[in-house]
């Protein structure tokens, strides 16, 4: 008799804790996400960075139209109790300067010194937070994806970027960082290309890009016979950026990602040159791994609801 009153007292309060579980689920605050990239925005709500309850992809137009079609999406599916904005750039980071949330010397038509973070934290009336796009992504892969608290996230496609996190946290400086800019070390068989970037020849960016590739050869390298010499030109490029990421912030885990490492066979390349570059001389080398992706395409929408929850605590980046 004891027993059945005590099975039966716990299955209510069982019953009454999933109810009580349930009634706080329906009434979580939404965060809302922002991923801003050059072709398309990807917006998002949900109560949690890995829990998506809607999501739409709309067209980068005119700042005016894409900002009102956010703010109508973002009324319609929200309200939401923070935003988090994870942008193409270059973009201002500096809270303290009155530039804070815009995207600044884009070569984008219409959107070079647009003011983004604040239309939007006026419209929906919540705090923002607001961080490059691969920062973004780099922080929702340190946390949900390939792991740890030093991370670099690389992307290898129409540019070359590089987003870092360490303890946690995004890295900023007077500005972002701009690792697809760094000057490898020409090929020693390799003189013949001045290079793609139009603001430094033969930089990261100007010789291992898919542009730059395709400028140079007039093919994507998924394309080109797996003899041919820009294979072994664009892993020891690549190679040097991995290992300058190795040496100068000791990341534990580097993500590349990108069109261009779609390429068959590229990542197992880069990340044996990387290793040989670094020889056995960095102390780190053990604990240091380059990976592809976990989170696929969702690093980038998972990064700006992430910036959102760090926003709605308070932190201010
Ligand atoms: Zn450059």
């Amino acid at each position: 008799m004891r027993l059945a009153s005590a099975i039966a007292s716990r299955g209510i309060a069982r019953r009454k804790g999933r109810e009580r579980r349930m009634a706080s689920r329906d009434a979580a605050p939404l965060l809302g996400g922002i991923e801003a990239g050059g072709t398309k925005f990807v917006l998002a709500v949900g109560p949690s960075p890995r829990e998506i309850v809607s999501r739409t992809v709309i067209p980068t137009t005119t700042p005016d139209r894409t900002l009102a079609e956010v703010t109508h999406w973002f009324a319609e599916h929200g309200p939401v109790v923070a935003l988090g904005i994870a942008s193409f750039g270059p973009v201002e980071l500096d809270r303290a300067s009155p530039n804070w949330g815009y995207i600044t010397d884009t070569p984008k038509p219409g959107w070079a010194q647009t003011d983004i973070a604040g239309p939007l934290a006026k419209a929906l009336a919540c705090p923002v937070g607001f961080d490059t796009d691969v920062n973004g992504a780099a922080l929702a892969e340190a946390t949900y994806g390939a792991g740890g608290t030093s991370l670099a996230y690389i992307t290898v496609g129409t540019g070359i970027g590089v987003g870092l996190v360490t303890g946690g946290r995004t890295v900023h400086g007077a500005g972002h960082p701009e690792m697809g800019h760094i000057f490898p070390r020409r090929d020693r068989e390799d003189f013949d290309f001045p290079g793609h970037c139009p603001f430094h020849g033969d930089c990261m960016e100007g010789l291992a890009s898919g542009p730059a590739i395709l400028a140079r050869w007039g093919a994507m390298l998924s394309d080109l016979p797996p003899g041919h010499p820009a294979h072994t030109y664009v892993a020891g490029y690549l190679a040097q950026l991995c290992h300058t990421a190795f040496a100068t912030v000791a990341v534990e885990t580097i993500v590349l990602g990108g069109g261009v490492m779609q390429t068959p066979g590229l990542l197992d390349a880069v990340r044996e040159r990387t290793f040989a570059l670094g020889a056995e001389y960095l102390p780190g080398r053990s604990r240091q791994q380059i990976v592809a992706p976990k989170l696929g395409q969702e690093s980038g929408i998972s990064g700006a609801l992430q910036l959102a929850a760090r926003a709605f605590e308070g932190a201010n980046d």
